[in-house]
């Protein structure tokens, strides 16, 4: 067995790629450990679409992203029977000094995303059963002050086109599927235990029953474990930006009577929610500086069932800002895994290894890009194999639905640590 192309994971970033390695022509093979796509941290996602990045290429991306969403099915090219569905519930961000609305507004002008700006007024007639107190810094339930009334009240920024994915591991599916039309063969239950190469250029993989497949291209997709396999490749060491695997918890309450609000991101208290049509709502924390973040050497080792405390914090902080919620007793959720980059920024790239190519640092919030990053990793991957020199003059991808030229140097290993991040999964 051998192949022009091995990517390695079949999450929803690589089973993108996969897709448009595909129908590039090229003949691929995708390594999955799990015994099928989507089952790593894409299934617990809350693939929420929303285009508030702090860099423009950021933005550009989300907002090429979502057209990809809009039109799921064109965009998979092949009928793969069910499909994920995008739902287009707007998005409100709440007003927060760190992501003040004078660093995002410009961004959306530019590329050209609409919004809506809210006083606090709007906000409370907009989403009904919405307190609209400030309440920053987010607190720890232990300390009496997270109990005070608001001292002031916050506005919004409102984006319409914003929204979720019903089911993020289905959408992984739908790609693979649709890969696999254009001849990808995907081999589920393969682990990547070494990565072969000669001549400063990888040459082939290794499973862990010692199967050897060689390749002129490997593309580590691999999510949280991605570092584990940088360094099994041996690369890594011209990076400016490091990545870290990081465990989170998003909690699953009853939505409250009569809530059909649109997603709601709060960095003022910490938590970010959305709602989802006949289920949950879905409460999930923005890695605020009283919690202690819980970063992990091996994604293996998290404990995969939420905890009292976090729960308990997370739907608690959400409960001030939508007074009608109930804390449950019971711990109900998800538990993941986020892949993040030192600078919240996904890392899009060669390396220093010829044919070793990354999509890794995900940092919690490039679920909603993955359409795209199938598409620009396939321009990238043609451009280095062609011998253009992205280091030096990094390649400028024309997304094909908005027209918009994304730098893609923007996502390089070795830039310049994005200093506009939030230092969140915000980006
Ligand atoms: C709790 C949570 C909430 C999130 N919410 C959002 C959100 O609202 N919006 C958003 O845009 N993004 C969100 N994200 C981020 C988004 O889900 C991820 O960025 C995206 O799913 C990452 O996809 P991936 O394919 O890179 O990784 P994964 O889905 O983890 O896939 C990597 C795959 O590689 C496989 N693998 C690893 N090592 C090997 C090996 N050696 N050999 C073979 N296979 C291997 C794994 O088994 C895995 O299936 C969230 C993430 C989490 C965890």
């Amino acid at each position: 067995m051998s192949a022009d192309m091995v990517v390695i994971g079949a999450g929803v970033i690589g089973s993108s790629i996969a897709l448009e390695l595909a129908r590039a022509g090229h003949r691929v093979i995708v390594l999955e450990r799990a015994p099928g796509a989507g089952q790593g941290s894409t299934s617990a996602s809350s693939a929420i679409v929303r285009f508030n990045f702090s860099t423009i290429a950021g933005v550009a991306t989300a907002w090429e992203a979502h057209f990809g969403w809009l039109d799921w099915a064109g965009h998979l090219g092949h009928d793969v029977g069910d499909l994920a569905s995008f739902r287009q519930s707007g998005l409100v961000l709440l007003d927060v000094d760190v992501a003040p609305r004078t660093s995002s507004l410009p961004l959306f002008d530019k590329i050209g995303v609409p919004y809506e700006e809210w006083d606090s007024a709007t906000l409370a007639e907009r989403v009904p059963g919405i307190d609209a107190g400030r309440y920053w810094p987010p607190k720890r339930l232990d300390d009496e002050e997270f109990w005070q009334d608001a001292k002031d009240s916050l506005g919004a920024v409102y984006t319409p086109d914003a929204g979720y994915v019903s089911d993020p591991g289905l959408a992984a599916v739908n790609l693979a599927a649709a890969a696999a039309a254009h001849g990808a063969e995907f081999r589920f239950r393969s682990t990547v235990t070494a990565v072969e190469k000669a001549g400063g250029r990888v040459t082939a993989v290794r499973l862990s029953d010692g199967t050897r497949i060689p390749c002129a291209v490997v593309v580590n997709a691999a999510g949280p474990w991605s570092g584990a396999l940088n360094r099994l490749a041996g690369v890594g060491s011209d990076f400016t930006v490091g990545v870290r695997p990081m465990r989170q918890e998003v909690a699953h309450v009853p939505v409250p009577a009569g809530y059909h609000g649109p997603a709601v991101a709060d960095m003022d208290l910490g938590t970010y929610f959305r709602g989802e049509v006949g289920g949950d709502l879905l409460v999930g924390g923005t890695e605020p500086e009283c919690d202690l973040l819980q970063w992990t050497d091996d994604p293996d080792t998290v404990d995969v069932h939420p905890t009292a405390a976090v729960f308990e914090a997370q739907v608690t902080r959400a409960a001030r800002r939508l007074p009608d919620l109930a804390v449950p007793n019971r711990a109900r959720g998800v538990v993941g895994v986020y892949d993040v980059a030192d600078d919240w920024t996904p890392i899009y790239d060669r390396t220093d290894l010829g044919g070793f190519y990354v999509a890794i640092g995900t940092s919690g919030n490039q679920f909603k890009n993955a359409p795209v990053v199938g598409q620009l990793m396939a321009e990238l991957i043609d451009r280095v194999e062609n011998g253009a020199d992205h280091d030096a003059s990094p390649v400028r991808f024309r997304a094909p639905r908005t027209g918009l030229e994304i730098d893609l140097g923007a996502f390089s290993r070795r830039r310049s640590r994005n200093s506009a991040n939030s230092g969140t999964v915000m980006g």
